[in-house]
């Protein structure tokens, strides 16, 4: 197994809970699976996953046995970047060994079987900003050919917030509106901005408050506020809630907690995981969207790929390639283009036998 550090400088600063950081660390990880050599990518990510540190220990422990590296190594319970790497690169080689796309893997092993997508919609992101401003983002999504556009919200006043989505209602009337408040508000604020963002036609609010993984009564408390905000007209997403405590996608459906459960592949620990997820969310009745964590390329291709694996999937948040100044790979794997990537049809993640890094050519 072979470990590669890099770093990404972002194209603007990302924020955390803990402070806002500049660039994107991470791994590539090389496997070579009888003979085929698969690539895997470890991008962790504060709050959501294992330190770099955890994430360099436990690929080093992985790399260091004597046996082929497994996505079931004890080291890599805990540590869902790291795992993500090494079970992408072991996918990425049996799909290239079977001369198929990594999606009808995923699709085969852990999804229903059926045919992968060609192609995914995604969602464009619109930052906070004044109404006219969150408009005029909207306005030029729409332009672009996004159907489907997510408004962050939760840094104002929830009757600021009111405004920016009434205002963007009335200039983009057909456009389908999600919001992310990332945990900002309170159970009554969240109510409020509920009752207000249904009479404009928002589709689902993610992560209305904030994780927390505190029991009460046998539930987990964020997963039973949650539960009580659905039915107001606008679903419930979960996000940052999945990211915390033991089987989140599990006790999230476990709770009736949510309408939609955003499944990170690099925060679950793999893009098999998320596909699985997907799985088990549709046969609970909620309906799943992917995203990254702002991974570089061969992550980002890699979420594609399990996106496409599940069926008639909703509009993702995978269109986050351009929050990077520098990735991966020389060529974009999943280009977006009018709403949504292509996934691509070649063998493996990158569609391709040989990919590059840094302009050099890797098999
Ligand atoms: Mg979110």
């Amino acid at each position: 197994m072979n470990v590669e550090p890099f770093a990404l400088a972002l194209s603007r600063p990302l924020a955390t809970a803990r402070g806002e950081i500049s660039e994107r660390e991470g791994f590539v990880v090389r496997v070579s699976v009888d003979g085929t050599t698969g690539v895997g990518e470890a991008a962790p990510l504060p709050d959501w996953t294992e330190s770099l540190a955890e994430c360099e220990a436990a690929l080093e422990a992985v790399g260091a046995g004597d046996e082929p590296p497994t996505p079931d190594h004890d080291a890599l319970a805990g540590a869902p970047a790291a795992r993500h790497a090494v079970a992408s690169a072991v996918l990425d080689a049996r799909a290239r060994a079977a001369g198929e796309p990594l999606a009808r893997t995923l699709a085969d092993e852990v999804g229903e079987g059926s045919t992968p997508a060609a192609s995914v919609p995604v969602n464009a992101t619109v930052g906070d900003g004044d109404p006219e401003a969150t408009t005029d983002a909207v306005a030029a999504a729409v332009v672009d050919g996004f159907g489907t556009v997510k408004l962050k919200v939760g840094a104002r006043s929830v009757a600021a917030d009111i405004e920016r989505v009434a205002a963007v209602r009335d200039r983009c009337p057909d456009v389908t509106l999600r919001a992310d408040a990332n945990g900002a508000w309170d159970p009554s604020t969240a109510e409020r901005a509920l009752t207000a963002f249904a009479d404009h036609g928002v589709a689902y609010v993610e992560q209305p408050l904030a994780a927390d993984p505190t029991p009460e009564s046998g539930t987990r408390r964020d997963l039973q506020a949650h539960a009580e905000l659905r039915g107001l007209g606008v679903g419930i997403a979960l996000d940052e809630s999945l990211a915390i405590g033991e089987s989140p996608v599990t006790a999230a459906l476990d709770a009736d907690a949510a309408d939609v459960l955003v499944l990170k592949p690099m925060a679950l620990g793999g893009p098999d995981r998320a596909v699985a997820a997907a799985r088990a969310a549709r046969e609970a009745g909620v309906e799943p969207v992917l995203t990254t964590t702002i991974d570089g390329a061969l992550a980002r291709a890699t979420a594609v790929h399990a996106a496409a694996a599940v069926p008639d999937v909703a509009a993702c948040g995978l269109a986050t390639g351009d929050r990077l100044e520098r990735d991966l790979l020389d060529i974009d794997p999943v280009p977006v283009s009018d709403g949504r990537v292509r996934v691509p049809d070649g063998p493996g993640v990158t569609g391709t036998t040989r990919w590059h890094q840094g302009g050099t050519d890797r098999v």
